[in-house]
């Protein structure tokens, strides 16, 4: 291990817009802090990244980048590394990065996102974040009026009620056993959505999208995207050290990071911002929740530093 000097006050592990949102903050606070980003926001494969104001279709990484030298600006450190495991050090932490530095920070920020787990459909990955997709407010307006095919899973109905407002040619592709709810089913042919039961085992496309669906029949049909549920995993396994474990999340879409509404989780010293704990929020609500987090992070800091000043003082201690 290199040296394990300086002390931060914050320790930022994920520099997505969550991080860097809370990076900002508290560097305009004058506090120390070091953000550790492995680089592989969660958006990452999309081209541009919609629903931002004023930034609408920036592609990912120009967004960070951007962010990265505004929190830079207020002397906030960064490590390109991948934080790998955690430790209890006094009252704060030791964390220990790739390369075999070791950093101490009086507080922990998890801001490293969620992993999408894409279903087992053969050739999808290549064009997930293209027009293999999930998120009608990330990609729903560059597939208006298309051949929209939704993939079948615990979500397919909701996400074909969401993609229906932005084409009227969507179809729901189930396994040939699967009873959709008639409820449910009512919904889909309410709103004009076929069910067609035929199993979408791959799809195959050109060097940037997908073109057609592979069915386990052996058939092939066009299509302008295949809208998918991946499922979400927190990035918890750096915490593990100081017992961090992901939660269910209530919607059984994965995992997260159970935290209160400031972000604080029940580990003392160490709070959750961004996906690691709303693996629905979008860029802008990420960086929104950064933004509190930090700030939160920081009047904790505050609080204690008042602490100690005032038990100074009493012990008659000039004032610092
Ligand atoms: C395909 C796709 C397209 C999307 N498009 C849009 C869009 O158009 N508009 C929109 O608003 N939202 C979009 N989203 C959602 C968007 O990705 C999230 O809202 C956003 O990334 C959340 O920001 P975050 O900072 O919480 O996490 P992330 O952006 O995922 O950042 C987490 C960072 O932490 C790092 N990290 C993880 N583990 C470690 C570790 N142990 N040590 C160090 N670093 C670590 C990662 O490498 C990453 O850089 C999209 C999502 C997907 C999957």
């Amino acid at each position: 291990m290199d040296t394990m000097q300086p002390i931060y006050d914050v320790a930022i592990i994920g520099g997505g817009a969550a991080g860097l949102a809370a990076a900002q903050a508290l560097g305009r606070s004058r506090r120390r802090v070091v953000v550790i980003d492995a680089g592989e926001p969660r958006n990452a494969p999309a081209e541009g990244v919609h629903n931002f104001l004023t930034r609408d279709g920036t592609p990912p990484r120009e967004l960070l980048d951007l962010g990265r030298a505004e929190a830079e600006a207020y002397g906030v450190d960064f490590r390109n590394a991948l934080a790998t495991a955690t430790h209890r050090d006094g009252q704060g932490f030791t964390i220990e990065l790739d390369g075999g530095e070791a950093l101490v920070a009086r507080r922990i920020i998890l801001a490293t996102g969620v992993s999408d787990t894409l279903p087992e459909v053969a050739g999808l990955e290549a064009y997930w974040g293209k027009n293999a997709l999930h998120c009608p407010y990330c990609h729903g307006w560059e597939v208006r009026d298309r051949d929209i095919a939704v993939l079948d899973s615990q979500f397919a109905v909701h996400q074909a009620l969401m993609f229906r407002q932005l084409s009227d040619r969507v179809t729901v592709f189930t396994t040939p056993d699967r009873e959709i709810e008639p409820a449910e089913r009512e919904k889909l042919d309410a709103r004009g959505i076929a069910v067609v039961q035929r199993e979408v085992t791959g799809v195959r496309g050109n060097d940037t999208h997908l073109t057609h669906l592979v069915f386990r029949d052996g058939g092939e049909l066009a299509a302008d995207a295949l809208v998918v549920m991946p499922h979400f995993a927190a990035g918890t396994a750096a915490l593990a050290g100081v017992g961090l474990a992901a939660a269910a999340h209530p919607s059984g879409i994965g995992t997260y990071v159970v935290a209160d509404e400031t972000g604080k989780t029940e580990i003392p010293g160490l709070w959750a911002a961004g996906n690691t704990r709303d693996p629905m929020a979008q860029v802008m609500m990420a960086a929104a929740d950064g933004l509190r987090v930090g700030a939160m992070v920081n009047a904790d800091l505050i609080q204690e530093e008042t602490e100690e000043a005032v038990a100074s003082l009493r012990a008659g201690a000039p004032v610092a």
